[in-house]
């Protein structure tokens, strides 16, 4: 069975899986501009309407660029900077500005950043609605109780090791969808261990234990949890 046609995926086909307008395009999930090449083959995709995709391009584009800034603790790329966002960075001197503006000096010299929330909060939900529609094959477009994103050098290692535990499931997948067809095969499921889409680089999990719930890891640095009732 070819595991990017799945029954469930006819359900939402022409349906935006972020707005519920009509879709005329498809979406990687996650999009390229978080991921280093040679890209993993096969990425999850989301249908998507043109709106949609536009902005969240931008704002994806932004999402990796601060998380490089950060983690560099400039907006001037040097070697140590991932190519693509190094060449994103010079060739758009209005967003490395953007981002600029968000970062301060603390008093005792090291970059403390204020970067807008709105856009990374936009971004994080937009992935957990792609990763829940493709693995479970359901659609929330409504507002999640939770959506919680964190660095992860700020977490207790209590709440770091919550993050990275997944408990195993009680909960049937649905027949058809992608982890009951993983869970068919022997193969680990999306119930019980994270997907890594690229090591060091982007992992995610989903679950339906308590509320439909999405984990993601972004270079291995910003963790995101979001969780609907
Ligand atoms: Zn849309």
């Amino acid at each position: 069975m070819d595991p990017k046609k799945l029954f469930i995926d006819q359900r939402f086909v022409g349906v935006c899986s972020y707005c519920g307008a009509s879709a005329d395009s498809r979406d990687h999930v996650p999009s390229k501009i978080l991921l280093d090449e040679p890209y993993p083959q096969n990425l999850p995709v989301a249908e998507s309407c043109t709106v949609c995709n536009l902005s969240f391009s931008a704002s994806e584009e932004y999402v990796a660029c601060l998380l490089e800034c950060v983690k560099h603790g400039t907006t001037e790329p040097n070697e140590r900077f991932r190519p693509k966002i190094a060449a994103t960075l010079n060739a758009r001197p209005a967003l490395s500005a953007r981002i600029e503006s968000a970062k301060s000096i603390s008093e005792s010299g090291s970059p403390i950043w204020n970067p807008e929330s709105d856009r990374v909060l936009e971004v994080v939900l937009k992935l957990a609605r792609g990763h829940i529609g493709y693995e479970l094959g359901i659609q929330r477009l409504d507002d999640p109780v939770t959506l919680q994103v964190t660095p992860l050098p700020v977490m207790s290692e209590e709440e770091s090791q919550s993050f990275f535990e997944i408990e195993p499931s009680a909960i049937y997948p649905e027949i058809g969808s992608r982890s009951f067809i993983n869970a068919l095969g022997g193969k680990a499921t999306a119930y019980e261990s994270w997907h890594v889409v690229q090591e060091s680089t982007y992992a995610y999990a989903v679950d339906q234990g308590a509320g439909d719930w999405v984990k993601i890891l972004i270079h291995e640095y910003l963790a995101c949890h979001i969780v609907w009732d």
